[in-house]
């Protein structure tokens, strides 16, 4: 690339929330900025978590000189430890508590002594290369140390803000740094690439201090034991819970091994305050009364193997739900995460608890900014070019109508609706679209990445969808002629005990279906088995639809004899 433009594509988050990724270019030089996962939806089966795809970037990385972290979430940084590699092992740069929580991942994966970590203070400033020069500046968000990005290159300056919202009361009393957002405003940003999945929520989000304020409602009330379910990243709603829980004589048990970790780190960093004492294990517990204990645990999202399911299963050793029991759930479920979160609630109520969740309970605030909040960003920083990310494509429409709406700030071109892989380019008067880098989902399944790709995904969805048939037969190797068989196995496709008049058919069909086959092969030539599998695949699958509007998947097993 010899134009002197910035280039700038997203690898991930782009038209989805989550795994986020963006390659910042300029002349021979990257830079990254984030490396999140995406928890798999609903019909990725079996799929643990989804990568950002970084083929775009495979010949480049001798190019790479940074990955530089928002903050702590895990669709901003929870990709590191498995693309680290990939990425030649870059030097990583975030501020104190999103690197002890990459490290921790780091560790984890035992890649720590590979990477250079480095630790910078929002209102630092430093250079990248030779064209880059990096100023973080604070913003308000759901957990500590959050950062957006200025950065500075030849074509001109870039503003990387994602995940914030004005919040003048936000629980470790650093707010948004909207100074520093209005002096970077004066000079004449090039670009802006923003969040903008809360586009759809008219005036402004609520402080987390009003979290405080329900909080401090239920633990005045409650009769017994609080239970209060949050994300384990989520460090200020941990702080708040341990706040109320000082103001009203109780002890706090963090619950489930992401939340002790994260606490831990918070805590050994000073991001997360509790006075001696206030901290009690799991198993201290039940030497306190229930109405001077609470409990802050994962599990928010109904997940299985949580602390919260475990409760509600009655599966967890030191917390076994009761009457008088108060569970709060203090966050919203992700799309995709709503059955299993009612069926823990409903579990919950069935174990005699009071649960406290949804929209209405005041117990959960966005982390992100509501539309008035993106407006007023765009009103301080009057970027030449907006990028909106961090939401769905609808998101990413809305956002550009939003801004198309205000006045004759913004033309329909400076808005630009980018997705996973759209090349940008930026100069002065230029910002476009030029090209699109390949993408697609990396998938983690159990331990490995990328091992399993779409057709294997495409496989679980059909075999969920309607099934598996197996047909085995054996065959002359010389002729073709069916010697063993046909026998036929099904799972999840019909209950063969009560199916013998369709088992039956099917053999009939592969029978006939060989039968054809005879003297195809006459001894000069060997059998196919790859003929006469697809030529079973395509009798069987096409006489079961006939027969039940179903197509589960055909799998032959030809031996031959
Ligand atoms: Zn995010
Ligand atoms: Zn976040």
């Amino acid at each position: 690339m010899a134009n002197n433009r910035l280039r700038v594509t997203p690898l991930g988050g782009a038209g989805e929330v989550g795994r986020n990724m963006w390659v910042i270019e300029y002349d021979e030089e990257i830079i990254l900025l984030d490396c999140g996962v995406m928890f798999p939806e609903a019909e990725m089966l079996g799929i643990d978590l989804v990568l950002p795809d970084i083929t775009y970037l495979r010949d480049q990385q001798h190019k790479i000189k940074a990955l530089l972290l928002t903050h702590g979430h895990e669709d901003h940084i929870g990709s590191t430890p498995h693309l680290i590699a990939d990425l030649g092992f870059p030097p990583i740069y975030g501020t104190p508590l999103t690197i002890g929580m990459v490290s921790n991942k780091l560790k984890e994966h035992r890649l720590l002594d590979k990477v250079t970590l480095n630790r910078f203070q929002a209102g630092d400033t430093f250079t990248i290369g030779e064209h880059f020069t990096i100023e973080p500046f604070h913003v308000a968000h759901s957990i500590p140390d959050t950062v957006g990005f200025g950065v500075t290159t030849p074509a001109g300056l870039a503003v990387y803000l994602t995940d914030w919202k004005f919040d003048h009361t936000p629980v470790d009393g650093r707010p948004t740094d909207i100074a520093k957002i209005t002096e970077l405003g004066h000079r004449n940003p090039l670009v802006l690439i923003t969040d903008c999945v809360r586009v759809e929520s008219r005036g402004y989000t609520p402080s987390e201090a009003t979290i405080g304020e329900a909080f401090d409602n239920i633990y005045a009330t409650a009769p017994g034991r609080i239970i209060i379910a949050t994300f384990a990243s989520n460090i200020s709603r941990v702080q708040q819970a341990i706040d109320s829980a000082e103001a009203y004589g109780r002890k706090v048990v963090l619950a489930g091994r992401s939340m002790e970790n994260n606490s831990r780190i918070a805590l050994d960093l000073g991001y997360l305050r509790a006075q001696p004492g206030t901290l009690v294990r799991p198993n201290e517990a039940g030497s306190y009364p229930d109405d001077q204990i609470a409990v802050v645990c994962t599990g928010s999202q109904g997940e299985p193997m949580a602390a919260l399911a475990r409760m509600a299963n009655k599966d967890y050793t030191h917390v076994k739900i009761k009457q008088g029991d108060t569970v709060v759930v203090s966050a919203t479920p992700i799309p995709g995460n709503e059955v299993s979160v009612s069926r823990v609630i409903n579990n919950l109520f069935r174990l005699g608890a009071e649960v406290i969740y949804g929209s209405h309970a005041g117990v959960h605030v966005s982390g992100h900014a509501a539309q008035e909040e993106l407006k007023m960003l765009l009103g301080m920083l009057r970027p030449e070019f907006v990028v909106p990310f961090h939401g769905d494509y609808r998101h990413l429409m809305l956002y550009r109508k939003m801004a198309l709406g205000m006045g004759t700030m913004y033309k329909d071109e400076q808005v630009l609706v980018a997705e996973n892989g759209s090349i940008m380019e930026f100069s002065r008067g230029f910002g476009k679209i030029v090209s699109k880098a390949p993408v697609g989902y990396v998938y983690v399944d159990g331990t490995t990445v990328g091992d399993v790709g779409n057709v294997v995904v495409r496989d679980r969805q059909m075999l969920a969808r309607d099934g598996i048939l197996m047909v085995v037969v054996g065959i002359d190797r010389a002729t073709g002629g069916l010697v063993v068989g046909p026998d036929v196995v099904s799972r999840g496709f019909v209950y063969m005990r009560q199916s013998d008049d369709l088992i039956d058919a099917t053999k009939e069909v592969v029978r006939n279906t060989l039968g054809g086959t005879n003297g195809q092969f006459n001894g000069d030539t060997e059998v196919d088995t790859n003929f006469v599998n697809r030529k079973i695949k395509d009798a069987v699958s096409e006489f079961l639809y006939a027969r039940t509007k179903r197509r589960p998947m055909i799998i032959p097993v030809v031996m031959e004899t």
